[in-house]
């Protein structure tokens, strides 16, 4: 059977770690990993070179915002060509129900906005609200490929929070029919106490950007990750905590885990790696997400609980509003849209900050951006895997190509970045989505509408 690709001449990340062979592609499925003899590489259609370059499995982003609309003209970009062009061939996103609105309604609706995808994608289901005839559609989404929940632990003003009790009911049935319980941890009335706090402090109510972090500190965080997990534990659920951004968050998911309970957590690129220092710049508050940046000591715990997997997987939490739509705060913390860029540059700053500077194992780095996330939520081996029979979303990685982060010359919908001016180091050479070229030197490639639906298994 003759490939219609051959990667050749670079070190492939197998599950084993990295092993000079080479990678067949056909009909957009990897046929093999082993040496490729001379008649073989004579009947493939393409060669593919690889030399002094690493041959990884295309990254896996469990955790994005993709043309998300949070109020009127509120869009944030729909960014999965960005997602190619930094090597994220596979993300998760969110369905978005109104109050009320079923999971399979929501699921359907979100599913329609994410016609013109260019990368392979899922959705996690938002529950707003609970209502016990609901178990029933969670168990068929479960069946139909899209076995998990989001619950906020937060946004009661907006009507999203799940308190302990829904939070409780959710688990339990969650638990029943198999599906994962993603949750946003923070301390609502913490954060309410704190920001009155904040905002007393400052003679015209307008303390600035930088009051994001000091209304929501450390603790806001881990005490909600902390109740999160008793619940888990007391219901057996299956829990994922996202974008954890301090180190006793971390510590506790740490600990858990240690006890035997199912619980896992990720962090994101721009709590390793930027300053909550940020928000106190000129046009600092679209540096604005949440939880908010942190500090130096914050970012060493969570590096720290990556390379000891406490933590397993590194999300972008990608949710890209341009700087007309961030520079409408009207001078209140409150009311930035939250959220940054992070799916297109996600890997170079890993890269740079992790094997580069840290000296992490470049395997611990190609697992945390694909086969943790692809395990954690139904779709190792077919995502994740450079393994024969898995989808060949493959990247070549050049290690050594260095460049200055630009919004002007990224993929991005966006207009900013808050790695503006960064140097880094690494870069997705070529990208391919189930055998198709879909990105090249930072630029996409692709067809339009390439994505197609991932169809994960339950655990
Ligand atoms: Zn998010």
């Amino acid at each position: 059977m003759s490939a219609d690709l051959i990667f050749c001449g670079g070190q492939v990340a197998t599950p084993k770690g990295f092993r000079r062979l080479d990678v067949s592609v056909r009909r957009g499925r990897i046929l093999k990993v082993a040496k490729s003899s001379a008649s073989e590489r004579r009947g493939a259609k393409h060669l593919v070179d690889a030399k002094d370059c690493l041959v990884l499995p295309g990254a896996v982003d469990p955790h994005v915002h993709f043309d998300l609309g949070i109020g009127p003209g509120m869009r944030s970009a729909d960014d999965s060509r960005a997602a190619l062009a930094g090597g994220v061939t596979s993300v998760i996103d969110y369905t978005g129900p109104q109050p009320g609105q079923s999971p399979r309604q929501a699921f359907a609706e979100r599913l329609k906005q994410a016609s013109g995808w260019a990368c392979d994608f899922s959705f996690h289901n938002v529950l707003i609200d609970w209502r016990d005839e609901w178990a029933k559609e969670l168990h068929e989404l479960a069946r139909a490929g899209s076995p998990s929940v989001k619950l906020f632990m937060i946004y009661k003003d907006r009507g999203w929070q799940a308190h302990d009790g829904m939070m409780h009911e959710v688990m339990t049935q969650c638990r029943r029919h198999d599906l994962v319980v993603c949750v946003h941890a923070e301390n609502d009335a913490l954060i309410d106490h704190f920001t009155a706090k904040t905002l007393a402090l400052s003679a015209d109510k307008r303390p600035g950007a930088s009051a994001l972090a000091i209304s929501r500190p450390p603790l806001v965080e881990w005490e909600a990750v902390g109740r999160a997990i008793a619940l888990a534990e007391d219901t057996g659920a299956r829990l994922h905590l996202v974008h954890l951004s301090t180190a006793r968050s971390a510590e506790l998911v740490g600990q858990a885990r240690k006890k035997g309970l199912l619980i896992s957590g990720e962090t994101c690129p721009h709590y390793l790696s930027l300053d909550q220092k940020l928000l106190s710049r000129p046009e600092g508050h679209r540096n604005a997400c949440c939880p908010p940046l942190r500090t130096a000591k914050e970012r060493q715990g969570l590096f720290k609980a990556l390379k000891e997997n406490w933590l397993q997987a590194v999300a972008t939490d990608h949710c890209n509003f341009s700087s007309e739509l961030k520079d409408s705060w009207g001078g209140d913390f409150q009311h930035i849209p939250y959220g940054l860029a992070g799916v297109e540059t996600s890997l170079s700053i890993t890269w740079t900050l992790g094997p580069e500077k840290e000296k992490m194992d470049p395997a611990r780095w190609v697992e945390m951006h694909s086969a943790g996330p692809a395990k954690l939520f139904g779709m190792y081996p077919k995502k994740g895997a450079i393994v024969a029979g898995a989808d060949a979303d493959l990247i070549v990685w050049d290690p050594q190509h260095t460049k200055t982060l630009r919004a002007a010359r990224l993929e991005t919908h966006g207009d900013h970045s808050a790695y503006e001016g960064r140097r880094v180091k690494g870069q997705a050479r070529q990208v391919y989505l189930r055998g198709s070229l879909m990105a090249e030197a930072g630029r996409y490639v692709g067809r339009a509408d390439a994505g197609q639906l991932i169809k994960r298994k339950r655990s």
